[in-house]
C-alpha cells in the first residue's frame, strides 16, 4: 500500500516504520527540515527496550513530491490538524483514506471539512513514542489501536474494517469498531483526568493520587465531561472516573504528554481536550467550571513561556 504520514515525529515516524517495515511505500512528511534531512541522510533509528535499529524511509519537507497515497495518516499535535488537513486533502487524491490517531477531540471534524467525510477514519492507539533528537524516536509502548468510520456510513466502516484487517496482519494489533467517538470519549477523559493537572503541578501521572484534593480535582473535571458527553448522546464507560485512577496508578511514574509539552515548553493539547470540553459545554448551555480553570491556567502559562 502506498501510504503518506503527515507530521512525522514521535509516532508519525512509528507508525511509518511500523509499515515501512513491512513492504509498504512509505512516506514521512514534516515540516521540520533537520528530521527530514537525518532520516533522508542516516536512516530513521528506532530505540526499543534498549535496542536500536536504523531504517531507511523516504522523507520529505515537499508534500507535492509524494503523489496520490491510498491512505494518508496524520500525526501532527491537534494544535496543527488543519494545516495537516489541507496537505491530507492533496496526498489523498480521490478515494485515498485518512486516518487520525491523534489525541484531543476535533481532530477527525476539521478533516472531514476538507476531505470527503466518507473516506476520514478516526481512532486512538496505546503504542507510545517519544522523539530522542532529529530522525531518532523511542518506541516506548506497544498496545491496540482501535479504528472507526468518523461519517458512521457503511461504507466509512466497510474502509475501517478493511484497514484494521490489513494493520493486524501487518502486526498493528487493530480492532474497528462502529461506534468511534464512544472510543474517542473515554480516552479524552482520562487526558482530561490526567494531562492539565500534571501539567499544571510537575507532578507524574501517580501523583495525582496520592493527595485528595488532586484526587477530587480530577475527579470533578472528569464528571463534568461525562455530563457533556451524557447531553450529546455519548456513552462513555460507567467506571470513568475510576479508570482514570487507575490509568494514573499503571502509568505512576510517567510524565503525561502535556506535562512533557510544559517542561520542554511546546504548546499544549489542551484546547482539544480541557478547552473542547468548555467549547461544547457553552454550547450546550451548560457549566464547566473546572475545565474551565484548568485550560486557562494550563493556556497562561504556555503564554508566558520564556
Ligand atoms: P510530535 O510533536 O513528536 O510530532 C508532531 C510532528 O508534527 C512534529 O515532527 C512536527 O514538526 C510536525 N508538524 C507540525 N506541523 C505540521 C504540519 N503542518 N505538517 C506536517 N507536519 C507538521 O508529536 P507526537 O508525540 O508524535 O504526537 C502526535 C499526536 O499523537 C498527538 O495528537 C498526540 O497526542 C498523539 N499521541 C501521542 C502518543 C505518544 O506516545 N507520543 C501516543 C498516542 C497519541
Amino acid at each position: 500500500m502506498k501510504i503518506a504520514v503527515v507530521g512525522a515525529g514521535a509516532m508519525g515516524s512509528l507508525f511509518g516504520a511500523m509499515l515501512a517495515e513491512v513492504g509498504n511505500e512509505v512516506w514521512l512528511y514534516d515540516v521540520w527540515v533537520e528530521h527530514v534531512n537525518t532520516i533522508n541522510k542516516n536512516g530513521l533509528t528506532i530505540e526499543r527496550e534498549g535496542r536500536t535499529r536504523t531504517l531507511s524511509i523516504k522523507a520529505t519537507t515537499a508534500s507535492e513530491q509524494i503523489g496520490p497515497a491510498e491512505l494518508v495518516i496524520i500525526f501532527v499535535k491537534s494544535t496543527h490538524t488543519a494545516s495537516a488537513a489541507e496537505t491530507a486533502r492533496k496526498l489523498a487524491g480521490s478515494d485515498g483514506a485518512v486516518l487520525t490517531l491523534q489525541n484531543g477531540m476535533g481532530n477527525a471534524d476539521i478533516l472531514s471539512e476538507f476531505i470527503d467525510p466518507e473516506r476520514v477514519l478516526a481512532g486512538t492507539t496505546s503504542h507510545g513514542a517519544t522523539l530522542l533528537g532529529p530522525g531518532s524516536i523511542r518506541h516506548a509502548g506497544i498496545g491496540a489501536t482501535t479504528i472507526g468510520a468518523w461519517s458512521e456510513t457503511e461504507q466509512g466502516r466497510v474502509r475501517a474494517h478493511k484497514l484494521s484487517d490489513f494493520l493486524t496482519k501487518i502486526g498493528i494489533k487493530t480492532e474497528a469498531v462502529d461506534d468511534v467517538r464512544s472510543v474517542l470519549w473515554n480516552k479524552l477523559l482520562i487526558n482530561i483526568g490526567i494531562n492539565a493537572i500534571t501539567a499544571l503541578t510537575a507532578i507524574k501521572n501517580g501523583q495525582i493520587l496520592n493527595l485528595e484534593t488532586t484526587r477530587e480535582l480530577s475527579r470533578h473535571a472528569v464528571e463534568e465531561a461525562i455530563k457533556i458527553a451524557g447531553e450529546m448522546d455519548i456513552k462513555v464507560r460507567g467506571d470513568a472516573v475510576e479508570h482514570v485512577f487507575t490509568v494514573a496508578e499503571a502509568t505512576a511514574v510517567n510524565r503525561s504528554s502535556m506535562g512533557q509539552d510544559v517542561d520542554n515548553k511546546r504548546q499544549t493539547e489542551i484546547g482539544t481536550i480541557n478547552g473542547f470540553i468548555v467549547r461544547e459545554a457553552k454550547r450546550l448551555g451548560l457549566e464547566a467550571p473546572v475545565n474551565e480553570t484548568l485550560t486557562a491556567l494550563v493556556e497562561t502559562l504556555q503564554y508566558h513561556y520564556k
